[in-house]
């Protein structure tokens, strides 16, 4: 089992300044990616310090969602996903930093309605879908793949299903989370599409989306104080063998990690407040203790986000962590401390295992010891 460890990959995106960011003269003087695109030099001018922070990659402004997508290697992710290995990518970073713009890319009208359209800044969720179909499409011809999508949304610590706009009403108690035989949390009562096209697959992600926004309204989600995870689920099935692999890409967005959201500045209530952050309190105690000691307990269970992500963070699934900080020096102390997490995470393993049904294990094993045994008669 050990030579399947895998750390999981860390990158860092430096945002551009937007133009209205420029206007007011805000600047960019303390956080310089490098230029050999594995590190950042972070200045302290208190203490006149620097100190260089390492990463398996990191983007600077200039980079494009193309060049993110093909330097990520999302290509090689999803074709571990078809082979059955389960594969989460997520956005960790303060409120404005890129996390969204990076998962989905989309414009924004005034309305704060996502305008979807294809064009060079779609961002990773719509290359991803598109890159799994791809890969499925070039796949052994006896192997039959299903693939069927979920989106929630995680609010104040209850579960809301973003493809049932029925279950976004303003009372609404969110959906419960329950533990299966292979150790893994789940949502219940999700609604699951069947996804046959990229095409198809992206049009579920996209109405998420826009329930996303009644979301907004009726429950009060703002993206910078939700979570929302989309998935893609696939089986394939051998038709010589019978059923053999089953798997989860899992594309997630978080929700901003900035201090100030601690506080409850927003006028809410000191118990929401709690709620609300509790997710990502939990996520960041995870991954320090993960990081210090592999043995201690892990606190996954403090929260439904850190139980959801119990596999990918820790677990036995593929990981990759993109944080995202905003090139402003007023937001230097939730930059600093999203890079010090970004480095913990990077430190911790993950096992990842290809999801074969036991009894197709056996029977492969099998077919290849007849296999064996033929060859060695026909020698004799
Ligand atoms: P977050 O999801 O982290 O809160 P957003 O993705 O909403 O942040 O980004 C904040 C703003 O910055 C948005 O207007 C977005 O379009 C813009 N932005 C973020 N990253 C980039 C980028 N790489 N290039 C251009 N604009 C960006
Ligand atoms: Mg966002």
């Amino acid at each position: 089992m050990e030579e399947n460890r895998t750390r999981i990959e860390v990158v860092v995106r430096v945002r551009p300044i937007l133009p209205e960011e420029s206007r007011q003269g805000l600047i960019n003087s303390r956080i310089q990616p490098e230029t050999d695109k594995k590190s950042l030099v972070v200045k302290f001018p208190e203490s006149k310090q620097q100190k260089r922070f390492k990463f398996d990659d990191v983007f600077d402004e200039s980079s494009t969602q193309e060049e993110l997508f093909a330097r990520l290697k999302l290509n090689s992710l999803v074709k571990k996903v078809v082979e059955g290995f389960n594969a989460t990518v997520f956005t960790y970073g303060p409120t404005g930093s890129g996390k969204t713009f990076t998962m989905e890319g989309y414009e924004y009208d005034k309305g704060l309605k996502p305008i979807i359209k294809e064009n060079e800044n779609i961002g990773l969720v719509p290359r991803t879908v598109k890159a799994l179909f791809d890969e499925i499409k070039q796949s052994e011809s006896q192997v039959e793949y299903t693939v069927n999508c979920t989106y929630i949304q995680i609010y104040n610590e209850n579960i809301y299903d973003l493809l049932n706009p029925a279950q976004l009403t303003p009372n609404s108690p969110g959906l419960k989370m329950r533990w299966n035989k292979s150790d893994e949390f789940y949502v219940e009562n999700l609604c699951i599409f069947p996804c046959f096209t990229y095409q198809e697959a992206l049009s579920h992600f996209n109405s998420g989306l826009r329930n996303k926004i009644m979301a907004s309204h009726n429950i009060n989600s703002t993206s910078s104080r939700s979570h929302s995870i989309f998935s893609l689920n696939l089986e394939a099935l051998d038709k010589e063998e019978g059923r053999i692999v089953s798997s989860r890409l899992q594309l997630v967005d978080l929700a901003g990690s900035e201090k100030t959201a601690m506080t409850g500045n927003e006028g809410l209530a000191l118990k929401e407040s709690i709620e609300i952050n509790k997710a990502l309190f939990t996520l960041r105690q995870v991954i320090t203790t993960l990081a210090e000691n592999n043995e201690a307990f892990v606190p996954y269970r403090n929260s439904k986000l850190t139980s959801l992500l119990k596999q990918s963070i820790g677990g036995n699934s593929y990981c990759l962590m993109i944080a995202c900080i905003s090139p402003i020096d007023t937001f230097f102390e939730d930059n600093h401390s999203t890079l010090n997490y970004a480095i913990q995470a990077g430190s911790i393993s993950n096992i990842p295992v290809q999801n074969i049904d036991p009894k197709t294990k056996i029977i492969r094993e099998l077919k290849k010891e007849i296999k064996r045994l033929k060859k060695e008669l026909d020698q004799a």
